[in-house]
């Protein structure tokens, strides 16, 4: 019965995501330069054509990531030749389509496409300059998740010991502006904690957090949002989009992942391979194999409870990371096929069909299409 009603909201509903790295998936497999990549076949990925029309997917956002060992010239050329990628992918499957904003979803949707819109993961690519805004904004850029695993020129990273700024960077704050009067989402995803309260202050706009879950649930995980954030959040008519990882949404995961993180670097030094290298994914996979450290597909439904207990049913959606977590994802939630699963938890939870329903995109689309109005170019 449940299951049934949830696969008719996904199918009625237009599901969003605020993160997946379909993009850096399709690079570490060779395929940077294809003109023609197919997707309407069961890859091996946490994301194609038909696990996501299986699932009701409609609005992946994919992620334009740049490792942060990629510097200046070499970031802006890298998140080029991912947009690039993302339009051959556009332009090789007839399910897709490009676009800019709610309303080119919604146009989508109703012609039976799946919208392929995206949002840069880490500001690197920017430069010092700010006229490279403008230029990836025009390129198809919604959001800008300011910066990743480390500090960077705009602003300190959650996952860094030592801050550089203590917030954002001169540079950083002139960025926030400039994102505000353009209609660049801004996403707190990765900054730090200071980075986060610097941005509150300036920014005029809704902020997203595309793929973070609440900090209550993994305590001193600085990478995850504090209930503090969750309501600022809200009080800029923003949204939280909900990470499915393991370890975003159990301690104990996060625990076992972090040891597992910490041998895998030890490891990768000692036999000097790079981060991105195969043999440090096989390592990986064996030690995950080994210890299990799986959350449950409960842990994430317990993750959108918190934050509607502490704001209510309005700032809440779903970035799962998909195709950018490995072989870390709950039970139960493993690709874009099973947000049906998460729909019929929220039933089961005595979620409303409405509240469903702003949470599978309605929620997003406010804060986007508030960034979007009265922007100057
Ligand atoms: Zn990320």
């Amino acid at each position: 019965m449940n299951k049934t009603k949830a696969i008719k909201y996904a199918q009625d509903f237009i599901i969003s995501d605020g993160h997946i790295d379909l993009p850096f998936r399709l690079n570490k497999e060779g395929l940077l330069f294809n003109k023609n990549i197919d997707l309407n076949y069961e890859t091996n990925g946490n994301f194609d054509i038909p696990k996501a029309k299986r699932g009701g997917l409609n609005c992946p956002f994919m992620a334009i990531y740049i490792p942060s060992e990629k510097k200046e010239n070499e970031a802006y050329q890298f998140a080029n030749s991912l947009i690039d990628l993302m339009e051959n992918v556009i332009n090789s499957n007839k399910d897709f389509n490009f676009a800019y904003s709610p309303s080119d979803v919604l146009e989508n949707f109703k012609n039976g496409k799946i919208s392929l819109p995206m949002g840069m993961e880490n500001g690197s690519a920017l430069g010092n300059e700010i006229k490279n805004l403008d230029y990836f904004f025009k390129r198809g850029i919604r959001y800008i998740t300011l910066t990743h695993a480390k500090n960077n020129q705009i602003c300190d990273s959650s996952y860094e010991k030592e801050k550089k700024w203590g917030g954002l960077s001169d540079f950083g704050k002139l960025l926030v502006k400039e994102m505000n009067s353009i209609g660049m989402m801004i996403d707190v995803s990765h900054v730090s904690d200071d980075t986060f309260f610097d941005i509150v202050k300036i920014s005029n706009k809704p902020i997203i957090a595309s793929h973070s879950s609440p900090r209550v649930l993994t305590p001193g995980f600085e990478r995850n949002l504090s209930d503090e954030m969750i309501e600022l959040i809200a009080k800029t008519n923003g949204v939280i989009l909900i990470n499915f990882g393991s370890s975003f949404v159990n301690s104990k995961s996060n625990k076992i992942f972090t040891d597992i993180n910490d041998d895998v670097e030890k490891w990768r030094v000692e036999k000097k391979f790079k981060s991105d290298d195969k043999e440090v994914e096989e390592y990986r996979d064996q030690l995950i194999n080994k210890l299990n450290p799986f959350a449950d597909i409960e842990d994430v439904l317990d993750a959108i409870d918190h934050v509607y207990n502490l704001v209510g049913d309005d700032y809440i959606g779903f970035g799962s990371d998909y195709d950018g977590l490995g072989n870390t994802l709950p039970k139960n939630l493993k690709d874009v096929s099973t947000y049906i699963n998460l729909i019929e938890g929220l039933i089961k939870r005595a979620y409303s069909k409405e509240s469903i329903e702003k949470i599978c995109y309605k929620n997003f689309f406010r804060a986007w299409n508030a960034n979007l109005q009265n922007h100057q170019i």
